[in-house]
């Protein structure tokens, strides 16, 4: 087998594990990010997504830092769309480009380096520490050791082959899953026209806090419970009635993303053979609602299905259990944790099994929860830190933790943290909060 030794070794380049290796690497660590997609940015670039929620707690700027220098970048590249960036809680950007820029990222660091279409398959122990992994590029096996490892996998995939106990949800209460995908050739004014003209009523399910999101230039929109009210629909497409759909433009005119509830009858890390057949049917359904867009709503006329995502969306899977689990009472006070390495403002709460509705807890505006280093160290487990959506939470705490901009102000965190641990030759829980904290603040994080 192949032998490579690094500092500090990032399993999972997508939203949080990009932004962790970066970090980690600018913090002065020779550093390795393991990806097994195609390209770096996970759910933020192959998941399509598209809308980057969370940056404003709708006063102000609650998150700086790489993903704020990423913004910027995506501006520079015309790649970004968004109104008032301090109270504008979602940002429109292009993840096509987005892959680009993270390229230019990453290159830009030599002491970056990236194995990508490479999965990792186990985990090296002593003891209870994490010493390295095993991954595997096409037939090849490598063993990777690390001082420290980044956990950034989106499923908590080395915590658990650690050993680390972690909670996962049945299907019966997990949120559904969501394949995102795109039209183009729509006539953006007419839509904004139509709906100022039919401001939708049947959208009181849709929480207040989203629905005040401004988008403009972009726009945003959810279900289409108004629009087919009327209409006879054929049979195939009935289901398609009550569930929750988001769409959303993009910078690029004429362009939609569409954010419709359709894996919601698998499981996101259990029966494969379930969620293969999800797979399927998560395509089938954007063309379902491409179809009834262009018939039954004024301004898709003339538009078509353009791409469906690479990657499966979960919302949804391990969240480890850590130092610290962050409750939804944390959420509810806005409490400021002594150990804070960055914000959150979206609303708490989760999407609905049955992929109809959400339940959401709100702050008022102006007000923020942060998120401690604690709940990113899973508990009694060395040589690990972990960032994105499988860090130490309550589940109804979800939505407010799993954004894009918490996922890569966590992985910030993880990635000075990791390089702090390096230098000081100390376990990632027994790093110096303050000088932890002080190094994100200098690189101009917000905690
Ligand atoms: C349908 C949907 C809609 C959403 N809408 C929004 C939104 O509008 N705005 C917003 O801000 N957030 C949104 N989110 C939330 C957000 O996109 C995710 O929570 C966030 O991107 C997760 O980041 P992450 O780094 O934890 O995981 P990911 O971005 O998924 O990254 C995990 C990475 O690890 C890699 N990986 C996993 N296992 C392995 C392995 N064994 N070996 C190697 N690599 C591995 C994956 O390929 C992936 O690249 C949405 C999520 C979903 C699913």
């Amino acid at each position: 087998m192949v032998k490579k030794k690094v500092e500090v070794l990032v399993a999972g380049g997508g939203t949080a594990g990009v932004i962790a290796g970066l970090a980690a690497a600018r913090g002065g660590a020779n550093t390795l990010i393991i990806e097994k997609q195609r390209c770096l940015g996970g759910q933020f670039t192959v998941g399509m997504q598209g809308a980057w929620v969370g940056f404003s707690d709708k006063e102000k700027v609650i998150v700086k830092g790489i993903a704020w220098e990423l913004r910027n970048r995506l501006h520079e590249k015309n790649a970004m769309v968004e109104d008032d960036p301090e109270t504008d809680v979602c940002f429109l950007y292009d993840p096509e480009i987005a892959k680009v820029v993270l390229d230019e990222m990453v290159a830009a660091e030599p002491n970056l380096s990236v194995f990508l279409d490479t999965s990792i398959v186990d985990v090296i122990m002593e003891g209870d520490k994490v010493v390295g992994l095993i991954a595997l590029s096409g037939s090849e096996l490598t063993e990777i050791r690390a001082q420290v490892v980044v956990d950034c996998s989106g499923d908590a995939v080395v915590a658990a082959k650690s050993g680390a106990s972690y909670e996962i949800r049945p299907k019966k209460d997990i949120q559904p899953m969501t394949l995102m995908g795109k039209m183009a050739g729509v006539d953006i004014e007419r839509v904004k026209e139509y709906y100022k003209e039919n401001p939708p009523v049947v959208d009181h399910m849709v929480p207040p806090a989203w629905r005040e999101f401004k988008t403009f230039p972009g726009f945003m929109h959810y279900g289409l419970h108004d629009e087919l009210k009327d209409v006879e629909l054929p049979e195939d497409l009935e289901y398609l009635r009550s569930w929750l759909a988001i769409f959303t433009s993009t910078p690029n005119a004429g362009e939609f993303t569409i954010n419709c509830s359709g894996a919601i009858e698998a499981h996101s890390i259990e029966g494969f053979g379930e969620r293969t057949k999800q797979e399927i049917f998560s395509q089938k359904c954007l063309y379902d609602v491409a179809t009834v867009l262009k018939r039954y709503v004024p301004g898709f006329e003339n538009a078509y299905l353009t791409s469906i995502a690479g990657l499966l969306g979960i919302r949804e899977s391990r969240r480890i259990e850590g130092d610290y689990k962050v409750t939804l009472d944390d959420f509810l006070e806005a409490k400021d944790f002594e150990d804070s390495i960055g914000r959150g403002a979206m609303p708490a709460g989760v999407h609905t099994p049955d992929g109809i509705t959400m339940n959401v807890y709100n702050l008022e505006p102006g007000k923020s929860m942060t998120i401690p280093y604690r709940c990113m160290l899973p508990r009694g487990k060395d040589g690990i830190i972990v960032a994105g959506r499988c860090v130490s939470y309550e589940a109804p705490v979800a939505n407010c933790i799993r954004c894009m901009p918490q996922c890569m102000a966590m992985g910030e965190a993880a990635g000075v943290a990791a390089a702090l641990a390096v230098k000081s030759g100390v376990e990632p829980r027994d790093v110096d909060i303050s000088k932890l904290q002080a190094k994100l603040r200098a690189n101009g994080a917000i905690i």
